[in-house]
């Protein structure tokens, strides 16, 4: 698969798609009716908002909570769209989700693969091969473990079933630990994305990334900063009682305010002045990277002398007298630097290791083995 994928950009899905970013709103689940039908005309009283989800199948961690009302949920997105300007969007994990959503024209514009079903490889190529012949957009989260190579997977099969009008969602990525977020951000994941696949747009799904409404701005606004091509955010007509996720959902006025607080910077200033200037901070990084790349390679043959006189004199590779007094200077020093603790510290282990590495490749060439 070469990077160039034949992609058909968000703005030319459907003639409401003209803007960047694209703004997706609207509740975890469809749970009622009124609830839909409330929430949507509320949502489409907000210029930004081009597309309105609802989960009408929900994959939930454990048995016994909301499984989602099923294909009667299609009819009130019908709705939604006969009332209201906005697409509906709906997650599809099976192919009789997609079934379900072809048989019921004028209610769905746009899927979306779930993060659970796109860790799957089957369940993927189950749907890649029920879309095939059909002109749906569809949306693919990320998988819920930092695995890009199954996100990239994920993308390539639904590719290879003749869809071209994909897009990628940023849902974040479950943590091992509890941590303030529901999901961990791994911004570089998207970003390698995106490397690999520059005309693939990605949506950030800042909801599922903070758990929690009191995340949500800062997430959005770090996908802005990073020129991510849209945001999908949960937004219910009355988050208290949602029957999923209710804790991250917004109210339709809260999303406004969020929506309006967004600073968008511009991804490319054509600017002669200011294009000159940011060449000029271009070579100086370049120029210190070389500078570090020289150190390293330098550090690293002090290190195999070090470790041939070591191996000649008997003595052990590792020795954790200097190794504490390695980190305690360095630490130090990086501080007066007021270079960050924790980075000192990864960046020291990562030198270290490979310090370690290379003495033990001195000692068994020393030893013939
Ligand atoms: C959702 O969008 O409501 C959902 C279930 O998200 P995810 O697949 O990212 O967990
Ligand atoms: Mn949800």
């Amino acid at each position: 698969m070469n990077n160039k994928l034949d992609i058909i950009p968000i703005n030319k899905w459907y003639k409401e798609l003209t803007d960047k970013p694209v703004i997706i709103a609207g509740p975890c689940s469809a749970e009622t009716e009124v609830q839909v039908l409330q929430t949507a005309i509320e949502i489409a009283k907000i210029p930004q908002v081009k597309i309105f989800r609802a989960g009408i199948w929900k994959p939930r961690t454990r048995p016994g909570s909301f499984e989602g009302v099923g294909a009667v949920g299609l009819k009130w997105l019908a709705k939604v769209k006969q009332k209201t300007r906005l697409l509906t969007a709906v997650e599809v994990a099976t192919p009789e989700h997609i079934r379900i959503c072809k048989q019921n024209p004028g209610s769905v514009d746009i899927i979306w693969i779930g993060a659970r079903t796109t860790a799957n490889p089957f369940s993927v190529q189950e749907l890649a091969d029920a879309l095939k012949d059909c002109n749906m957009p569809v949306m693919i989260k990320n998988p819920i473990n930092p695995d890009l190579s199954l996100w990239v997977g994920a993308i390539e099969r639904i590719y290879n079933s003749g869809i071209r009008k994909i897009a990628a969602i940023h849902r974040g990525f479950s943590p091992f630990e509890p941590t303030k977020l529901r999901n961990i951000p791994k911004w570089e994941i998207p970003i390698d994305l995106k490397l690999q696949f520059p005309n693939l747009e990605i949506i950030n799904d800042p909801s599922h990334i903070s758990g929690n409404t009191s995340y949500i701005k800062e997430v959005a606004q770090d996908a802005a900063d990073l020129n991510l091509d849209g945001l999908m955010i949960e937004t219910h007509i009355n988050p208290k009682h949602a029957l999923s996720d209710a804790k991250q959902q917004l109210k339709p006025t809260e999303l406004a305010t969020l929506l309006n607080g967004i600073k968008y910077r511009l991804a490319e200033n054509k600017n002669p002045e200011f294009l000159n200037h940011l060449e000029q901070f271009r070579y100086q990084i370049d120029s210190i990277d070389q500078q570090i790349i020289e150190l390293l390679a330098q550090r690293m043959s002090v290190v195999e002398n070090i470790g041939m006189f070591k191996a000649e004199n008997n003595v052990t590779i590792f020795q954790i007298k200097r190794w504490k007094q390695i980190i305690s200077s360095r630490l130090k020093l990086g501080k007066d630097y007021k270079l960050n603790t924790d980075f000192m510290r990864k960046l020291l282990q990562l030198v270290h290791k490979e310090s370690i590495r290379k003495q033990k490749i001195v000692l068994k060439i020393k030893n013939g083995n």
